[in-house]
């Protein structure tokens, strides 16, 4: 089994401080969080920003400064998000990445109906123009899977030349309007993808441990943070994103499993340096 790639999703579009006080939400909280996450073994940074009152934003600005003091402190691998939030516009998602260009970025694979109250736009004509803008800008795309048509997209995109091989998968289970978290699901969607193909995965909320340890014990790659999960166990707030890092370093460990750092994420994944 190769090194296990640990993702730390520090912020992501939901969580507020109302729900976690430990959530970091300006640029120097966010950064300082990557950091602590980098110094516990994270190799990949996904990067979110919010505005000023904390609502999810594609500011350009807020970006910038986040990948700057990153930058300053330490060799993560950055993933800007590519969604950011709901109802952003085409430009508004793809500038960070044209701007910043960071080492990956992430391609959610197609449209969903999202928490049962809005549609989670990914129109073709999107993923395609994308796609295309990624490999201008030597951006891997991180292929967001929520339900099991996003990989089917992937494909289809790989035909025609969207995308290159090889290609990354994040398999996002739990949330609602995509697939359950079910051990069963993540099997039945790491059988699909290309040969060759990398893939990592998490599970949202509650089922962020099963998956968690399925992954592991498949070989796949690993993602955590606040993003997905404020908990560290039952009705306990996690104080730092770094512990959901430390807790995977030791699964790890215990697993036989060595965590890869960003120079071997970089290997692992065919970045383009
Ligand atoms: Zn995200």
């Amino acid at each position: 089994m190769s090194k296990l790639i640990v993702t730390v999703a520090t912020t992501g579009a939901w969580p507020t401080k109302d729900d976690t006080p430990y959530v970091p939400i300006d640029p120097p909280e966010i950064a300082e969080e990557v950091y602590k996450c980098w110094k516990a073994g994270a190799a990949i940074a996904h990067i979110h920003v919010r505005d000023d009152e904390g609502i999810p934003s594609m500011n350009f600005e807020k970006f910038e400064e986040t990948v700057k003091l990153i930058r300053e402190r330490c060799d993560i691998v950055i993933n800007l998000t590519t969604s950011g939030g709901i109802g952003f516009t085409d430009e508004e998602r793809m500038k960070p990445f044209i701007e910043l260009k960071p080492e990956m970025a992430s391609y959610d694979a197609g449209s969903m109906n999202w928490m049962h109250q809005t549609v989670f736009m990914n129109s073709p004509e999107f993923l395609e123009k994308l796609g295309r803008k990624m490999k201008e800008n030597n951006v891997k795309p991180e292929l967001e899977i929520f339900d099991t048509g996003m990989v089917y997209n992937t494909l289809y995109y790989l035909q025609k030349g969207v995308l290159e091989e090889p290609l990354h998968y994040q398999f996002v289970l739990g949330a609602p309007g995509g697939m359950a978290a079910t051990t069963e699901n993540l099997l039945y969607l790491k059988n699909l993808i290309p040969k060759g193909s990398t893939w990592s995965a998490f599970g949202i909320g509650k089922m962020h441990l099963p998956i968690l340890f399925t992954t592991v014990a498949l070989g796949g790659h690993v993602r955590v943070g606040m993003e997905d999960n404020i908990y560290y166990s039952k009705g306990v707030l996690a104080k730092s994103n770094a512990e959901f890092v430390e807790r995977v370093r030791r699964i790890a460990r215990e697993a036989g499993r060595e965590i890869a750092t960003p120079d071997e994420a970089r290997e692992i994944l065919g970045l383009k340096i």
